[in-house]
């Protein structure tokens, strides 16, 4: 029988797993990914968690207790930093221990550090050091690592080419048979946008009501990151500096119509990237903005209602400006 390993559909896991399902796979390993968020699954992550943590963390603490009772293993990579220079917010870094001191009867944690931040650090020495539990043929583990870094690759190419990730995958930012009138940029954290409960379905929704949705992970790294560049001073957080490059680049997009940002309640980094956002609207654009912070409290017709007056407005603006166009 294949060892287990858990993954939680949590965090990063919309950005890297294609990676880690490969490299695991490679490895002969078999990766058991937590079940999709329900409310059952929230309110399990909301009561081991300390009330400060950020909805993200409470209920990527609720896959983590969805996961434990069948896994040999839960991978949890202590995610310090992905770019040289930049971090990833703290919480990501304390997540494995939050989840040690607050879960019993655990099966042995994986918390190998992914830092980048300094040069000469590189992802195969994480990969390395993962491998090293499940195997001892250093050529193995490389194997797994470079067909894992294929993986990643293709998905990258998938996202920006129109794609959306996980269960969103179907409703490529072009959909709608050619139907949609209207084209929104939701920007957020990956884990908020992509996960379907917490989000409220706003993508589908979105979808469903005749918008083309597209999000940062749809431009490429370059452009995001010379849209970022822009600012005085460059934002340390590396998901966050994708959420305002991405912004940048799509308030000056005309095809854009408007954008959505959507926060995290409880969340440092967000505030501030709301607040530069929001400048930004303000000063430089008169494309229409709407924030919607998320918590566990939010509720559905709420913002329900709050989508759909932002698209009325957004279709109205548009008209207008198609209006003025043939004047
Ligand atoms: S960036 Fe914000 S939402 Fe994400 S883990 Fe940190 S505090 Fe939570």
């Amino acid at each position: 029988m294949s060892i287990k390993v858990g993954i939680p559909r949590a965090l990063l896991y919309y950005y890297f797993y294609p990676q880690w399902l490969s490299f695991f796979q490679h490895l002969g390993v078999e990766p058991v990914v937590s079940h999709k968020t329900t409310r059952g699954l929230l309110e399990k992550g909301l009561r081991s968690t300390v009330d400060e943590a950020c909805l993200p963390v409470k209920l990527a603490v609720g896959h983590v207790l969805d996961l434990k009772d069948r896994v040999d293993y839960l991978f949890l990579p202590r995610m310090v930093s992905m770019a040289r220079r930049e971090y990833i917010c703290p919480k990501f870094l304390g997540f494995p221990d939050m989840v040690r001191n607050t879960i019993d009867n655990l099966p042995p944690v994986i918390d190998i550090n992914l830092d980048l931040y300094r040069r000469g650090s590189n992802t195969y020495t994480f990969y390395q050091a993962l491998g090293k539990i499940f195997t001892k043929n250093p050529a193995r583990i490389y194997l797994a690592y470079r067909a894992s870094c294929q993986a990643l690759g293709e998905y990258c190419k998938q996202l920006e080419s129109g794609l959306l990730p996980g269960e969103l995958k179907t409703l490529c930012s072009n959909g709608n048979n050619g139907m949609a009138d209207v084209t929104i940029a939701v920007i957020g954290h990956p884990y908020n946008i992509y996960d379907r409960f917490i989000s409220m379905d706003m993508i589908k929704r979105l979808s469903e009501s005749g918008v083309n949705v597209v999000t940062a992970d749809h431009l490429a790294e370059s452009v995001i990151r010379r849209e970022a560049g822009k600012l005085p001073k460059q934002l340390f957080w590396t998901l966050n500096q994708r959420m305002i490059g991405a912004a940048y680049r799509y308030f000056n997009e005309p095809e854009i119509h408007g954008l959505i940002h959507v926060a995290s309640f409880g969340c440092g980094p967000d505030s501030m990237t709301g607040e530069l956002i929001e400048r930004f609207a303000r000063s430089r654009s008169t494309k229409p903005l709407l924030v919607l912070t998320l918590d566990e409290h939010t509720g559905e017709a709420g913002m329900v209602t709050r989508l759909e007056a932002f698209l009325d407005m957004v279709r109205w603006r548009r008209n207008l400006a198609d209006v003025a166009v043939t004047l």
